[in-house]
């Protein structure tokens, strides 16, 4: 298998690439697909420490999915508990769009 930190890197492009298109007025079904997906995720993440600590951070921190910007400041706070964990630096949140969506200015 992928070792820890590339299938993190991917994972993460794909989970904020995930959120840069979810809809910005999300109807009831697509709330709860989102939410079933990311708990099935954090269920089959193949990093079984990552997983269970990204389980417990669920729990705790109950997915928001009212909207585009809700999910992907939700994610984008999920993935600084982990940087935070690691010793890496936090990622300012409102950059969010501009980093996984609209891409930087320069
Ligand atoms: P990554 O953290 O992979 O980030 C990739 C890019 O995302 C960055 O370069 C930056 O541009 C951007 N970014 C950074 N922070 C944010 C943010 N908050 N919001 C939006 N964009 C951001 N590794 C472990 O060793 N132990 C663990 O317990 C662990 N748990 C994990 C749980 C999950 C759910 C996932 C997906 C990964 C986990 N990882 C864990 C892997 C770890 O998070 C990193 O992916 C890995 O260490 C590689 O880090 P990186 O420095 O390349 O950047």
């Amino acid at each position: 298998p992928a070792d820890v930190e590339t299938l993190g890197r991917s994972t993460w492009t794909l989970l904020h690439s995930i959120a840069a298109t979810y809809p910005t007025t999300p109807t009831t079904t697509e709330q709860s697909d989102i939410k079933n997906f990311m708990r099935l995720f954090a269920k089959l993440y193949p990093c079984w420490v990552c997983a269970e600590d990204f389980q417990k951070y669920i729990e705790k921190e109950k997915i928001r999915t009212q909207s585009r910007d809700e999910f992907g400041n939700w994610l984008c706070e999920a993935h600084n508990e982990v940087n935070k964990k690691l010793g890496k630096p936090t990622f300012d949140c409102s950059k969010w769009q501009e980093r996984w969506r609209t891409g930087w200015k320069d």
